[in-house]
This record gives C-alpha cells, structure tokens and sequence, in this order.
C-alpha cells in the first residue's frame, strides 16, 4: 500500500508542477508547449533535473542554478499539496469516486491560479476541463438533474441574468453550472457560501476593498 501512496504522491506532485506551469504561461500569454520553460530573470532554458517537482526545488536551494535568482515557493507548495490531497483522497474516498476527485481538484486548483494571475480563465481549461468531468460523472449529472431539476434550471437562469447585467462574471457563471451538475444542488450552496467566506477573509486580511479578486478561493 505505501507503493501505492508514493506513486499516487509523485503523480499529484506531476500534475502540481504541470498546472503551475500551465496557469504561468497562461499569465505570460504563451504557448504550454513552446518555448521549453525558463528562468524568469536570466530566460535561460531550464535542464530536466531542474524541472522535477519538489526535487528541483531542492538541488537549487530555492535558487536560480544559473543567475541565482530566488525560485518563488508557490509552485513547489502546489506541487507538495497536489501530492498530499492525492494521498488522502486514497485514504477517504470510495475507489469508484478517486479518479474524478483526483481530478476534479486538479481542475480547480488550475482554474484557481488562473484566476489568481489574471482575474480571468482560459476557456479551454474552463469548458474541456469541466466537460470531461461530466462525462466521468454522466450517471451522477443525470440523478441530480432528476432530483433537483427546475432548481437548478431556476438558479441557471438567475446566474446568467447576473452574468448579462455584468453583476457576476461569465466563469463563475459556468463554473457554478458545472458545480450543480458535478455536485449536486446542496453540496454547490456549500461550496458558494465557503467561496464568500475565504473571499471576506481574504478581503480582511488584504484590507484592499478597490481591487476586483478571484469569487473562488478553493
Ligand atoms: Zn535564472
């Protein structure tokens, strides 16, 4: 079993660093594919041991190897949290529901940074991402339409009424949709009222009332 854990840690810690990176160059507005990834201060093209999640963090001391630039911490903590929530995800979660949590987290950890960076989403990452979810979730979707269908629809119509009169942005919009779906009806209220809760905090804690700021805080 603890080869099972370590292996599902290094792919959380993977998938940690890829993100990372994806929501970067969404911030730099650049390809995930091209150029190869670099060093913010001296863009020298960075070698593979230096890319390996945690480790590379390591090896460096924290450090750019070529220009001795400080690496920020932020992408090496996703990695490490990825990681762990892998691990624990194992430990809570039924076997049938492990796949799609290990990827739901994933999902919006991604969109998180994303809108960290920018106050914006990449829509590819917004709509691909959520409507592979769906399918994992097909039978799930269907019994939660089933059981709460003109709430949700009712809620739908509300969310992109705010959404037209600009009251609301269009990804949360659509992420909220897909989390009534995903989730459920009850499950996405708590979500919401937990999303408020960070934001206030995050607001008090910043004590910048001017600024716009990510609604999710997950
Ligand atoms: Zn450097």
């Amino acid at each position: 079993m603890i080869y099972i854990f370590f292996l599902l840690f290094i792919l959380g810690t993977c998938l940690g660093s890829f993100i990372s990176c994806v929501a970067y160059r969404y911030k730099l507005g650049i390809s995930i594919i091209y150029p190869r990834s670099f060093c913010d201060n001296c863009s020298q093209t960075l070698q593979h041991w230096q890319l390996i999640p945690i480790i590379g963090f390591i090896l460096q001391k924290g450090k750019c190897h070529f220009c001795k630039q400080k690496i920020p911490l932020s992408s090496t903590v996703i990695e490490l949290a990825i990681g762990v929530i892998f691990i624990f995800n194992t430990i809570i979660i039924a076997n049938t529901n492990l796949i799609f949590t290990s990827l739901l987290v994933v999902w919006l950890t991604l969109i998180s940074l994303e809108d960290y960076y920018t106050l914006s989403v990449d829509s590819i990452t917004l709509e691909y991402g959520g409507l592979i979810l769906l399918i994992f979730r097909f039978h799930t979707v269907i019994t939660n339409l089933k059981a709460n269908f003109l709430i949700i629809i009712l809620f739908i119509i509300i969310l992109i009424s705010c959404n037209l009169l600009n009251k609301f942005g269009t990804a949360d919009t659509i992420l909220i949709v897909f989390s009534f779906l995903l989730l459920g009806f009850y499950n996405t209220l708590v979500v919401i009222l937990l999303s408020c809760i960070l934001g206030i905090i995050s607001y008090l804690i910043k004590r910048d009332f001017s600024a716009s700021h990510p609604l999710f805080h997950i």
